[in-house]
């Protein structure tokens, strides 16, 4: 049983996935991600309400992000 469908228990859940084992994920809120939140009410523009930023020693983070077909995209200076 993993609690909570935020980055840690949908890496967790991930994870027992990847070696066959079987799991159920409960969340308590209405919506899985926790605090990872996008705020598209704008057409323009996202704005990320959580975490947007993955540092270079973040591995298991970039494994799932390219894993998922995500795209980093590069922090411009000064923003
Ligand atoms: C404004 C902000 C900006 C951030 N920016 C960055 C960033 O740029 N880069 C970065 O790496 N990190 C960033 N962080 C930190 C990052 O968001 C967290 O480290 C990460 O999202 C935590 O994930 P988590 O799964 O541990 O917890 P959470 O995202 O909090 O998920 C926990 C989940 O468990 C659920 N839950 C709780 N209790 C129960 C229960 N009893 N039963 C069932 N479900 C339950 C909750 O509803 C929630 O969905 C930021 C955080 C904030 C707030």
């Amino acid at each position: 049983m993993v609690v909570g469908a935020g980055l840690a228990g949908l890496a967790a859940a991930n994870a027992l996935d990847r070696e066959g084992i079987g799991y159920k994920v409960i969340e308590a809120s209405n919506r899985s991600s926790g605090k990872v939140l996008s705020d598209r009410q704008n057409s323009n523009y996202v704005f990320e309400l959580g975490p947007q930023f993955v540092n270079k020693d973040m591995t298991e983070m970039a494994r799932l992000i390219k894993a998922s077909n995500f795209t980093f995209l590069t922090r411009l200076s000064g923003i």
